[in-house]
């Protein structure tokens, strides 16, 4: 290899020229500073569309971009940033083959960090590329944004999940659309209402929501009626884990009402030790530890009322199993017994499912993965919770289309 090959190989550049290369003592730190140029076909270009344009003022003059730390030292490269007058977008900056339009890190550097982001805890990331969560996140929506504009991910939907995802403790929410056959998020807004829902048509075209064969959602009426207007050939279901929730939450509210039952009467203790049964009744039953089977087990025998309102759960749930045909009488059953099972969250409970028969029975019959809806809710609920919080709805969004809408790029230097 030509000696000169080596700098740009090394920094991950291409396009550039490197004038040269020295070892800065800055801050009390050794840094390395690469100063560069764009190889001639690369000068005077505009950085919004990449074509030629006329040279317009020096711009912010000399300026830096972070690239990714050779070995241990911190490194940046140096050039010139001047202004082109596009005769399309006006006065802009020169685009520069290193580095992404107003970004102020190498391509190789943002693709890393949005990378990480996917992949590893958001501290660690920000401790690794010394750089703040801030810097992480403005990243990340800038190399979603990039991605985002090479493919059309509205291409091909026939079956479709509607899921609204609450964030800022539950304030403020996000319409997320996921493609049922490939499990990505495919669509997101901040909102939870029809406008926010006719954005997504608008953007599908109708055309392309005629080819809609299925749409799920959480049973929001809001929702339905939106459907029903622009995809009216589209068979409503439900997703079986929003149906679970309800039951879930219908559980744990008979658990709570009797631990407060307990303790009215004097019963301390039997209150606490109802109080620490609350995951073993929630649990699906595979995942519970043989303590909590024994505790389940000292339910049944000491407290038939909760053992049934679990019972009630469990039923529930193996009827979306099953689904079909077995589903739907499991189901008339499950009515059945939660009408006469005296707990009114499960009487309540039994009038919200009736409501719903028609798109419930539709998922038994229509065979949309639960699993995959789910896996992307559960996500994009972790994701909301993360500690570091999100400044804005679009870095939420963005962090969810590049761990759930296939937009995370590969790691610079290892693509076949
Ligand atoms: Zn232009």
């Amino acid at each position: 290899m030509r000696t000169a090959r080596v700098w740009p190989v090394l920094l991950g550049v291409e396009h550039t020229v490197i004038e040269k290369v020295e070892l800065r003592q800055e801050n009390g730190e050794e840094v390395l500073v690469a100063s560069v140029r764009p190889t001639r076909s690369r000068r005077s270009r505009c950085s919004r569309c990449g074509r030629r344009a006329r040279g317009y003022d020096r711009g912010e003059g000399r300026r830096r971009w972070r690239a990714l730390d050779l070995g241990s030292t911190r490194t940046y490269l140096q050039a010139d940033s001047p202004r082109v007058s596009c005769p399309v977008h006006g006065v802009v900056v020169a685009a520069v083959p290193w580095a992404r339009a107003g970004a102020r890190h190498t391509h190789a550097f943002e693709d890393t960090c949005a990378w990480l982001a996917a992949n590893a805890a958001l501290s660690t990331v920000a401790e690794l590329l010394r750089c703040t969560w801030r810097t992480v996140s403005a990243i990340v929506v800038r190399v979603v944004a990039d991605r985002a504009g090479e493919t059309d991910r509205l291409a091909g939907l026939t079956r479709i999940g509607i899921d609204e995802i609450s964030y800022r403790k539950g304030h403020r929410y996000l319409l997320a659309v996921v493609d049922h056959d490939t499990g990505r998020l495919v669509w997101a807004a901040p909102g939870r209402d029809q406008a926010t829902l006719r954005a997504f048509f608008d953007a599908l075209g109708p055309e392309r929501a005629a080819l809609l064969t299925h749409v799920s959602a959480d049973g929001a009426q809001w929702i339905h009626d939106v459907v029903a207007e622009r995809a009216p050939q589209a068979v409503l279901c439900i997703d079986a884990f929003h149906v679970v929730a309800w039951a879930t939450k219908a559980v744990d509210e008979v658990r709570r009402n009797l631990v407060g039952d307990l303790r009215r009467a004097g019963g301390k203790d039997a209150a606490a030790e109802l109080k620490g049964t609350r995951w073993a009744l929630l649990k699906n039953p595979g995942d519970l530890t043989g303590e909590q089977r024994t505790t389940l087990a000292w339910i049944a025998t000491t407290n038939r009322g909760l053992y049934r309102a679990y019972l009630l759960k469990e039923q529930l749930r193996e009827a979306f199993r099953v689904k079909g045909r077995r589903g739907r009488l499991l189901l008339a059953g499950w009515l059945a017994w939660a009408r006469r099972s005296r707990l009114p969250a499960f009487v309540k409970l039994a009038k919200t499912i009736a409501r719903y028969l028609p798109p419930i029975h539709n998922t038994f019959d229509h065979g949309l993965s639960n699993a995959r809806s789910e896996a992307t809710n559960t996500h994009l609920r972790l994701l909301t919770r993360r500690a570091y919080g999100y400044h804005s709805p679009d870095a939420l969004i963005a962090m969810a289309m590049l761990t759930r809408g296939g937009l995370c790029p590969e790691l610079p230097g290892r693509t076949a």
